[in-house]
């Protein structure tokens, strides 16, 4: 048997954390199996589908790497599967139009309540022999009578539904348009999906979706449903807590590897491990390795990996997707030097890419004013010293940080100054900044000739304040 798992959102907002979780529980359960893994807007709800969270779902999915085999399908293109598959259970006396007014269904109701019994269908039409005339009927599934499901979950083991517990569940209202319970059963069992992998809010769907297949002729496919995310004050992950889509956590400045990797983590654990590249997530994940408890989120722990990846990624990576926040802030990348080389600078301080494209900006535009706290270190003293280093940078042979090191500690030397009073004024000038990169680092990256311009721009300022 192939492997065939879906992710089937609602779009209905954005790719959100938890929607993003079940999603790579399902991808990894495919990538693992060699199998397919589909991918299912589920758009029927038309008053609340939009195709802007169609578009931010999709980017989502895209920018996290969750590459689809199958789709994407939509619910709303998908009419005729649906009435054909209402028309077979028509047929076969395995569903039936039900006429009865929404008064009607309203009294049964208010009466049943009254009685403090469950609200449910009385079954009026289910064997009726002459329809009344003129009434649009809605189409409701002949749920059996007695007897149980049982939902094998693979997370929570069996869990049993009585029979007299599920109500004749409408599957087509009476425009004939279907329901989402139908729906997804439909789809399922067209779509030869094998391992449903979804939310646990969608637990008490699961035995009207197989009641459904089984009266369609369907085998159900396995099913497992994973715990919900809380905020750190126990309650449910919510835009309370801060983010929670998926889109924003790039805006953030995090690499998608990161969030992955504390995705695949929150709620499954191998061992201790911590850190999983995305070869060992499909080796090790195991769905029924999930946990059976909620799991809460913790956003120093995805800071934490953010961190791991930007420092251990390969330069390059990290430069695609740091040049994508370079260009948020305005900054050309093709104005300084090779991007690779201002990761290789800036990763070990960086805990995202918006600090890290913060930090950038030095080598690549010209900053306004001196940092407050930084601008006292340009001192009268520091001068001389200063159009010595521009003169010895003009004629430096090799423009290396080792070379660019030794002509400082040269001209400090000969200025009667440590290291340090020449490299802070100096950072001062080229950065505006009281902390940077190594100065050697720094020079060498900002270049020759805008390392020069700045402390002829340095220079000006000391003469101006010392007048
Ligand atoms: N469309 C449902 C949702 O977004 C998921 C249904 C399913 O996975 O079966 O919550």
């Amino acid at each position: 048997m192939t492997v065939r798992t879906r992710f089937a959102p609602s779009p209905t907002g954005y790719l959100h954390v938890g929607g993003a979780r079940t999603a790579l529980y399902s991808w990894l359960h495919a990538r693992k199996h060699g199998g397919a893994f589909i991918l299912r807007i589920e758009d029927t709800d038309l008053a609340r589908s939009t195709a802007e969270s169609v578009n931010a779902i999709l980017e989502g999915m895209t920018w996290l790497g969750m590459e689809y085999d199958e789709g994407p399908f939509y619910q709303t293109q998908r009419t005729e599967h649906y009435r054909a598959a209402l028309d077979k259970l028509l047929k076969e006396g395995k569903a039936y139009h039900c006429y009865c007014s929404r008064e009607r269904l309203e009294a049964l109701r208010a009466g049943q309540m009254a009685h403090k019994e469950k609200p449910r269908y009385d079954h009026h039409c289910r064997d009726l022999k002459t329809p009344p005339s003129g009434v649009a009927p809605v189409v409701r599934f002949k749920n059996p009578l007695d007897g149980e499901v049982v939902v094998h979950d693979e997370i929570k083991g069996a869990v049993i539904f009585q029979n007299s517990e599920l109500d004749d569940l409408i599957i087509a209202r009476s425009d004939g348009s279907p329901t989402y319970n139908f729906t997804v059963a439909v789809d399922d069992w067209d779509m030869r999906v094998t391992h449903v992998i979804r939310g646990d809010d969608h637990l008490n769907n699961t035995p009207r979706q197989i009641n459904i297949l089984k009266a369609l002729g369907a085998t159900p496919p396995s099913y497992s449903h994973v715990p919900m995310i809380l905020g750190n004050d126990g309650q449910r992950l919510s835009k309370r807590h801060g983010a929670v889509s998926v889109m924003q956590y790039r805006e953030d400045g995090f690499l998608p590897e990161a969030l992955l990797n504390y995705l695949v983590r929150l709620g499954w654990a191998h061992g201790d491990q911590e850190i999983f590249s995305l070869d060992e997530m499909i080796a090790l994940f195991d769905i029924k390795n999930v946990n059976r408890s909620a799991s809460a989120f913790n956003t120093e722990k995805l800071l934490w990996l953010n961190q791991h990846y930007i420092k251990t990624s390969a330069p390059a990576h990290v430069a695609h997707h740091l040049s994508w926040h370079m260009g948020r802030l305005g900054i050309d990348p093709a104005e300084g030097p090779e991007l690779v080389e201002v990761v290789k600078a800036l990763r070990e301080r960086a805990k995202t890419l918006v600090e890290m494209a913060e930090a950038s900006a030095i080598f690549y535009k010209d900053f306004n004013q001196y940092e407050e706290s930084a601008v006292k270190h340009l001192t009268a003293q520091a001068a001389p010293p200063f159009s010595a280093l521009r003169e010895g940078l003009a004629g430096l042979a090799a423009w290396e940080p080792a070379a660019i090191h030794q002509l400082i500690a040269d001209t400090a030397v000969a200025h009667g100054l440590t290291l340090g009073k020449l490299a802070q004024p100096l950072r001062v000038a080229v950065t505006g900044k009281a902390a940077s990169p190594p100065i050697d680092v720094t020079v060498h990256l900002l270049g020759r000739e805008k390392t020069r311009q700045r402390i002829t721009r340095a220079l000006a300022h000391i003469e101006k304040t010392a007048s």
